[in-house]
């Protein structure tokens, strides 16, 4: 279990640390990235220290995922990409971000995530699975 006293977004969210925020409520913080991908890359941190979204109670991670879609579209209106895109850690920083950017085609971002493309399995590799049996392992554990 990770500690929200050593933590960075506590840290931030309790004004410890400074921050560009771009978004701020009773339970959410939106802020700009210190190490962006892109010029506009955010983070979207529940104010709550909890390390990964699955352990968040389900109207907590629907607010947080609704503040998330708003900030996209802020960004999408103030840089105009192609688009915004978005995952949901917790590992480098133990505290659930969802991570926005703008992606341009053919930027940095777009080749990295075009060249991930070359590493998913292929149709042959991906029988030697069985899904059927994989899907049904997730739906049923
Ligand atoms: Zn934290």
């Amino acid at each position: 279990m990770s500690d929200a006293a050593e933590c960075i977004f506590c840290k931030i969210v309790s004004g410890e640390l400074s921050c560009q925020k771009v978004y701020e409520d009773d339970k959410v913080l939106g802020i700009l990235d210190i190490y962006p991908f892109a010029k506009g890359h955010c983070q979207i941190i529940p104010k709550r220290h909890v390390q990964w979204f699955y352990d968040m109670e389900d109207e907590e991670i629907a607010h947080l995922a609704r503040v998330a879609k708003l900030v996209a579209n802020k960004i999408k209106k103030a840089f105009n990409p192609d688009f915004v895109c978005s995952f949901v850690r917790g590992k480098r920083i133990p505290h659930v971000h969802i991570i926005l950017f703008p992606i341009f085609e053919g930027d940095m971002l777009d080749r990295f995530f075009g060249a991930l493309d070359l590493v998913q399995l292929f149709p042959g590799e991906i029988a030697k699975l069985a899904p059927g049996s994989v899907a049904r392992k997730i739906r049923d554990a």
